[in-house]
């Protein structure tokens, strides 16, 4: 069998084991079910995904102009305290921008390879999680806005990380965490603005990746630079493919690549 389509993340499901889905145009692939397979990955082309032409990509699955352009990337999407629909303020589009900040945001611990704090639309949750890699998470507060949410970030960052180690995330070399112990002890450093939406009483979820074997030392696949790729796929953690010669693809940054895949 094979596909061909330009790379987009991969969609999930939080079922008992997460499910993946990656969207080849003509078919909608349950990756899970290719765990054990030998699969072939060649590079064909670029495909913006903004103005979806035959463009190198720049960042996020566009290419430079529209990185630079589309109001898909302004500067807010990163740090959310930038945020300005709010006020009424346009950054580049102030409509698409009043849609994707003034809509509830949840301030988040994610636990991949280190407790993480972290912003995310609600509607994201848990798939946001699922993405990082985290095998368990839980949310702080839940705020009516973007900027709500990116300020009690920054002050939060003060006491927590805001990063994780992808290293670690896809060795599994992992701990389990009390996130309710870490919600609580953040708690008094949420800003004024935004302490009346902690949440009370949570509980953290779990998550589980369909991961057969675990890389000790994963390399990272350039399929640009390699343009083909050969191997068995043992697994799935956050947006990575894994596989067994300890080989790892990260789907999500390799966004605008049009590949073709063979499953033998
Ligand atoms: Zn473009």
């Amino acid at each position: 069998m094979q596909y061909q389509g330009v790379l987009k993340k991969m969609a999930t499901e939080n079922l008992e084991t997460v499910q993946y889905y990656l969207d080849m145009e003509t078919d909608f692939l349950n990756m899970n079910q290719l765990l054990n397979k030998e699969l072939e990955f060649h590079f064909i082309t670029y495909e913006c995904l903004s103005c979806g032409l035959e463009k190198e990509i720049y960042r996020q699955g566009f290419c430079k102009k529209c990185f630079f352009e589309t109001a898909k990337a302004g500067d807010w999407i990163m740090r959310p305290e930038l945020s300005k629909a709010h006020l009424g303020i346009e950054d580049r589009d102030l409509e698409y921008e009043k849609q994707a900040q003034l809509q509830p945001h949840i301030v988040y611990l994610a636990n991949s390879s280190n407790v993480k704090v972290g912003v995310t639309r609600k509607n994201q949750v848990p798939t946001r999680w699922i993405d990082q890699g985290a095998h368990e998470a839980i949310e702080i507060v839940e705020v009516p806005n973007r900027y709500l949410a990116g300020i009690t970030e920054v002050a939060l960052k003060e006491h927590v990380a805001d990063k994780t180690n992808w290293r670690k995330m896809l060795k599994n070399d992992i701990e389990d965490e009390s996130l309710e112990s870490w919600q609580e002890k953040l708690r008094e450093f949420i800003p004024e603005e935004a302490k009346a939406y902690f949440i009370e009483n949570n509980k953290e979820t779990s998550i589980n990746f369909p991961v057969e074997k675990y890389p000790l030392k994963p390399k990272s696949l350039n399929l640009k630079k390699q343009e083909s790729y050969k191997g068995k796929l043992v697994g799935i953690k956050g947006q990575y493919f894994i596989f067994e010669d300890e080989t790892v693809f990260n789907v999500r940054a390799n966004e605008g690549l049009v590949v073709k895949i063979v499953v033998k």
